[in-house]
C-alpha cells in the first residue's frame, strides 16, 4: 500500500518549487493503483523497475565507496569498462563514463572535432542527441531547441520510410548526406552522428552515408542511448542491425536501469585526443553507477533479455499490425524488438497527424492501466519501449487495451 503524499500535494509542490519548464507524461497517476509500464522511462528501464540484482549492487557499493573516478583506485569502473568493451566489435575498446546521454554525445562530438581537425557535423533532421551546446545543434527538431548559438551542424533529410520524401530509397537519403558535404562544407567533415535506429530509420541502410562521411575524413558516431543494450532484440546494439561498425558509440538510459550513467566507447587511436589537455568528469564512472551498470549487463545476460526482447517484441509488433488493419486511425507501425512506434493519422492518404486523438487514446489507456509514451515531431506517435522483461501476457494487455481505447474513439 502507498502511504506517501497525494498526487495533488506532489503536483502543488512541483508547481511551486520546480522549474516551470518541467513537464511530465502522466498527470495524476492514481495512488495505490497498478499500472503496466510500456514506456520504461523512454527505454531507460532495461531489466525492470528496481531489479533486485541492480538494487543490491547499488546498495552494496554505496556502503563501501561512492566517489570517485579520479581520486581513489577502485575496481568497479575497470570491471564494468572491461565488460562493456567486450560487448563491442573491432577496436571499440576504450570507455569514457559520463552522467547522461547529453554528456556522452558532447564528448563524442568534441573528440571527433579534435581528431579530424574539422568542425562540421552531419546529423539527421528529427534527431535528438541532447540539450547542451553541441548536442542541441545536432538535434534536429525545433521543439527541443532554444534560440542560442548553434554552429557547424548540417541536418540531412531524415530517412523515414513512412513520411520521408524519398520513401524507403536509402540511396537517395545517402546522396543527401553527400550533397551536404559537397555544398555545405569544405568537403571535409568531423562526423556523421545518428541514432543508430531512429524509430523510422529501420529499413534504410547506414552503409552509404557512412562511406560518404569517411571519404570526407569524418568519423561515424552511433547514438545508442535508446537503441542499445539489447532493446532491438535481434542485436545488442542498434547499429548491428545495419551491418556497420561506427568509430564512436555513445550510450546512456538503459545502461544503468535508471541510475545516472552514460558512456562513450571508441578506439585507442581516437581516445588519444583527450590526452592533449586534461579531461575528467567528477561523477562520471563513479563506483556506485558503474556497479549498477555491471549488474544490468549481467541481468540482461542471465535472464536472456535480448532474446526476450526479440520474441515478445515481434509478437507485440504483430498484434499492433493487426490493430492497424482494424483501426483506420493507425497509419504506421514500426520498430524492432521492444523499440516500437505506432503513428496515428486522421486520414491515411494525407497522413494528417491525429494529435488530439493520440492524447485522448493515451489517456484512455492510462485509465485502463497501461502507460505508453507519446512522441514524434507532430505528437502523434505512441512510443512503446517497455522494460525488456516484458512478457507475452503484458504485450497482449497493451494490445487489448489499445484496441479497446481505439474502438471507443
Ligand atoms: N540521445 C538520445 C537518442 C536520446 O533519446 C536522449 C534522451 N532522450 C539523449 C541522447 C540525451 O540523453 P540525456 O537525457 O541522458 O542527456
Amino acid at each position: 500500500p502507498y502511504n506517501g503524499p497525494s498526487a495533488d500535494e506532489i503536483l502543488r509542490k512541483r508547481k511551486e518549487f520546480l522549474s516551470p519548464s518541467m513537464f511530465y507524461f502522466y498527470e495524476k497517476i492514481r495512488n495505490g493503483r497498478r499500472y503496466l509500464d510500456a514506456f520504461g522511462g523512454i527505454a531507460t528501464v532495461s531489466c525492470g523497475h528496481c531489479h533486485p540484482d541492480v538494487v543490491d549492487a547499488i546498495v552494496n557499493q554505496t556502503k563501501h565507496l561512492q566517489h570517485s573516478t579520479i581520486l581513489y583506485l577502485n575496481n568497479a569502473i575497470t570491471d564494468f569498462a572491461e565488460a562493456l568493451a567486450s560487448k563491442l566489435p573491432g577496436d571499440l575498446k576504450v570507455v569514457f563514463f559520463t552522467n547522461s546521454g547529453t554528456e556522452a554525445n558532447e564528448l563524442a562530438i568534441m573528440m571527433a572535432r579534435l581528431y579530424t581537425g574539422c568542425h562540421d557535423i552531419i546529423s539527421l533532421r528529427n534527431a535528438y542527441h541532447g540539450n547542451a551546446a553541441a548536442t542541441m545543434s545536432t538535434t534536429g527538431q525545433s521543439v527541443w531547441k532554444f534560440n542560442v548559438v548553434q554552429s557547424g551542424v548540417h541536418h540531412a533529410i531524415n530517412p523515414d520510410p513512412y513520411r520521408g520524401v524519398f520513401g524507403s530509397d536509402g540511396e537517395k537519403y545517402a546522396k543527401d548526406v553527400e550533397d551536404l558535404i559537397q555544398f555545405g562544407t569544405s568537403g571535409r567533415v568531423a562526423a556523421f552522428m545518428s541514432e543508430a535506429i531512429q524509430l523510422n530509420w529501420l529499413q534504410v541502410t547506414c552503409l552509404l552515408p557512412y562511406s560518404a562521411v569517411r571519404k570526407a575524413g569524418g568519423l561515424c558516431i552511433a547514438d545508442e542511448v535508446q537503441s542499445g543494450f539489447a532493446r532491438t532484440g535481434s542485436h545488442f546494439w542498434g547499429f548491428e542491425n545495419q551491418g556497420v561498425v561506427p568509430d564512436i558509440v555513445t550510450m546512456a538510459k538503459g545502461i544503468g536501469n535508471g541510475i545516472p550513467l552514460g558512456a562513450v566507447v571508441t578506439t585507442p587511436e581516437i581516445a588519444e585526443v583527450l590526452c592533449h589537455s586534461n579531461y575528467f568528469n567528477t561523477f562520471g564512472g563513479n563506483p556506485v553507477c558503474t556497479s549498477a551498470g555491471l549488474a544490468v549487463l549481467r541481468v540482461i545476460e542471465k535472464e536472456n533479455l535480448q532474446e526476450n526482447a526479440h520474441v515478445v517484441g515481434s509478437y507485440l509488433k504483430e498484434r499492433l499490425m493487426a490493430i492497424k488493419n482494424k483501426h483506420e486511425i493507425v497509419g504506421d507501425v514500426r520498430g524492432r524488438g521492444l523499440l516500437l512506434g505506432v503513428e496515428l493519422v486522421t486520414d491515411r492518404k494525407l497522413k494528417t497527424p491525429a494529435k488530439a486523438e493520440t492524447l485522448h487514446i493515451m489517456d484512455k489507456m492510462k485509465d485502463m492501466g497501461v502507460l505508453v509514451g507519446k512522441g514524434g515531431f507532430r505528437g502523434n506517435v505512441f512510443r512503446i519501449t517497455p522494460p525488456l522483461c516484458f512478457t507475452k501476457e503484458d504485450a497482449d494487455f497493451v494490445a487489448d487495451v489499445m484496441d479497446c481505447a481505439m474502438s471507443k474513439i
